[in-house]
């Protein structure tokens, strides 16, 4: 196959520059610019299907760095937790990858699985049982007993939807130890939660469990990943050992010296928030968070600069799998917020999308960038996205999805399904904020 013309942002944050071609032989990049061109003239006797991409960008298939594929778009704790059969769960995550695959991502990095059910659709993406992104995945998140953000409803011990919950180092240890043996990519610590009548996210790990964790995965090398609300639990997180921060709220100055010192990397995934505060009211989301969501994206995102700045690798992820971030709809909505909040370049948002998504699929020699001998997974877009950052959530601008090497028939990628007794109980938000919706 022969990418021709238009324009090519290659995902490594260099300039855009013309396209002249890229062929691609099975699922790798065997040649690009004048070489591929060189290889097609020797290579006449052979079939080579031809894409024009003249007028249009080409770019790596967007890396989403945070995503939860079995949450199907709940719109409570109580659907999330409750209400799901783990057989139907994988079935409806497996139909909801597709989606995933129309709006340009190739790739994406999953913390935490309804019922553990990620390395068992990972596994089926890789062997060709179904269609979707490459993957990679943790098994259920760990929490300790005052249990995340849904603080009552979660046990005081054992599992429930995406939560494992631990009470002391010696669980701690087993369960990243079982967690691994189940094909966990990624550990997953809830480092914050919210007890009800408390303000903001409390720290609810203490650094010797958190320390646990990190020894007990990486002894195994596998990286270890924590959701991090609150200003010290970016600090203490970084400094025991945890490879990814999420969310990074408040991060202070002594936070990002840990981070800095400690090799740490940041996804802030501020879709949902900034999804919230500026759409919410569409659908009937609960109110009065906006201009607290709206205030945290603020505070935050001044650190995150600053982090940027210092060379801390910052990631793109959109938090889909809720209402209020539905697949599909919102994936590069995280772009977007960087360059308006973080003052970044179109092509350095890209980048966090692509060449830094490659690292948290620790697959950096293989993803992320449009060079040779890297994996096919490219996208064309009918619109220039350094000139409008916003083209990249328009699955109408996405005309071509290549994902390892193969051309994507882009109408068979977004199925629906009929209602499911006991599925939807919801009350986060009266309906679901699409993309369209935002802008009607
Ligand atoms: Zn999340």
């Amino acid at each position: 196959m022969l990418i021709s013309g238009g324009t090519l942002i290659d995902g490594t944050g260099s300039n855009p520059k013309p396209n002249e071609g890229i062929l691609i032989e099975g699922n790798q990049i065997t040649a690009i610019g004048k070489d591929a061109i060189k290889v097609l003239n020797n290579h006449e006797d052979k079939e080579i299907v031809v894409i024009d991409a003249s007028e249009k960008t080409v770019m790596p298939g967007l890396i989403d760095s945070h995503l939860h594929c079995s949450f199907d778009d709940v719109q409570s704790n109580d659907e999330l937790f409750f209400h799901r059969d783990p057989t139907l769960v994988a079935l409806i995550a497996a139909q909801n990858l597709r989606k995933m695959l129309r709006a340009g991502v190739t790739s994406f990095v999953d913390p935490d699985t309804s019922h553990g059910i990620g390395p068992a659709l990972r596994d089926a993406v890789n062997a060709g049982v179904v269609q979707g992104p490459r993957i990679k995945t943790g098994v259920q998140a760990l929490l300790t007993a005052v249990g995340g953000t849904a603080g009552r409803l979660i046990p005081d011990e054992g599992t429930v939807g995406y939560a494992q919950i631990v009470n002391s180092k010696d669980e701690i240890v087993k369960w990243v130890r079982r967690h691994i043996k189940y094909g966990a990519d990624w550990i997953k610590l809830h480092a914050t939660g919210s007890i009800p009548g408390r303000s903001g996210e409390l720290m609810v790990w203490n650094r010797e469990e958190i320390r646990a964790a990190c020894q007990t995965a990486h002894e195994l090398s596998v990286p270890v990943m924590a959701h991090c609300r609150g200003t010290e639990s970016v600090r203490i997180c970084a400094e025991e050992g945890v490879d990814l921060i999420l969310h990074a709220s408040f991060m202070d100055d002594d936070g990002l010296e840990a981070v800095i010192a400690n090799g740490a990397s940041i996804c802030p995934t501020f879709t949902f928030l900034a999804n919230l505060a500026d759409f919410g009211s569409k659908v009937q989301a609960s109110s009065g968070m906006e201009d607290i969501f709206r205030g945290e994206i603020e505070q935050t995102a001044k650190m995150i600069r600053k982090a940027y700045d210092s060379g801390v690798r910052i990631l793109s992820g959109s938090e889909s799998g809720f209402a209020l971030t539905p697949y599909g709809h919102w994936h590069a909505r995280e772009l977007e917020i960087f360059v308006n909040y973080l003052d970044l370049t179109p092509v350095e948002a890209i980048t966090t999308a692509t060449k830094n998504g490659a690292w948290a699929m620790q697959m950096e020699n293989d993803l992320g960038t449009i060079e040779t001998e890297k994996f096919a997974d490219i996208i064309i877009v009918d619109s220039d996205p350094t000139s409008d950052i916003t083209v990249l959530n328009d699955k109408s601008r996405i005309v071509e999805v290549i994902s390892d090497g193969k051309k994507l028939n882009l109408d068979d990628l977004w199925p629906d399904h009929g209602p499911l007794p006991g599925w939807k109980v919801g009350n986060w938000a009266g309906e679901i904020l699409t993309w369209e919706k935002a802008y009607e």
